[in-house]
């Protein structure tokens, strides 16, 4: 008989440790972590990995962010399960699944097609049918579903892509690390008509942003 283990003390567990000790206090997120199988999103070989503490590898040199910093972002986009949002660096699609799990629309952006196309293939397996998908340069944003009452970035940018904040509605907030190539800031943006409000949530380490708006290839 094939074992089917059972992650869901697990994903308690790495809520419990990982994110209410780190602050975390947002109840829909937490109960989206625990949901949410992110052993799914991960190579067959790195699954006994799946719920640690770190990072981890999908291939074409990009990584499947550590829990925490999951739940962070999310958090700070402030969502009222109405939201639609603009995603931006699918990757294996597991931050993409809980954004799912909050909003009623997740516009999801990747640059590398085979990420989007495995990306895309586990969240249908797991029924999220909010989701629409999308091979570009994300630094462009996505003009069609415009405005976007969140947007996150989940790669780190040189600077704040101007499209990212021309297409975010008002009242709208944005999340996006932003730094050198090495290490960068969290930042969230809150649009108040006309004025763009920053704030610094703290330092983080993410793969590079490439396109017209971010790093150069
Ligand atoms: N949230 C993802 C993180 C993936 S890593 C996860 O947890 O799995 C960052 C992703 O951003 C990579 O898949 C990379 O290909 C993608 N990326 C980089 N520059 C991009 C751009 N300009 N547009 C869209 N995606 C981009």
């Amino acid at each position: 008989m094939h074992y089917e283990p059972d992650y869901r003390l697990v994903r308690e567990r790495m809520v419990k440790n990982q994110i209410i000790s780190r602050g975390i206090r947002d109840v829909r997120v937490l109960k989206a972590m625990e949901k949410v199988p992110r052993d799914r999103f991960v190579d067959e070989a790195l699954v006994g990995e799946a719920y640690n503490d770190h990072p981890l590898p999908i291939g074409q040199r990009q990584t499947i962010s550590q829990p925490f910093i999951v739940a962070l972002m999310t958090e700070a986009l402030e969502l009222s399960g109405n939201d639609r949002i603009l995603e931006i660096g699918t990757g294996s699609g597991y931050q993409t699944a809980i954004l799912a799990e909050l909003s009623k629309t997740v516009c999801t952006v990747e640059k590398i097609s085979a990420l989007l196309a495995r990306a895309r293939k586990v969240l249908n397996d797991l029924g999220y049918d909010n989701i629409l998908y999308r091979i570009s340069d994300g630094t462009l944003g996505w003009k069609e579903y415009e405005p976007y009452d969140a947007i996150i970035v989940t790669a780190g940018a040189p600077r704040i892509p101007q499209p990212l904040l021309d297409q975010l509605a008002d009242g709208g907030r944005m999340i996006i690390p932003v730094g050198n190539r090495f290490s960068q800031e969290l930042i969230k943006i809150k649009r108040k008509k006309g004025s763009f409000l920053q704030e610094n949530l703290g330092g983080c380490r993410f793969v590079d942003l490439l396109g017209v708006h971010g790093w150069k290839e």
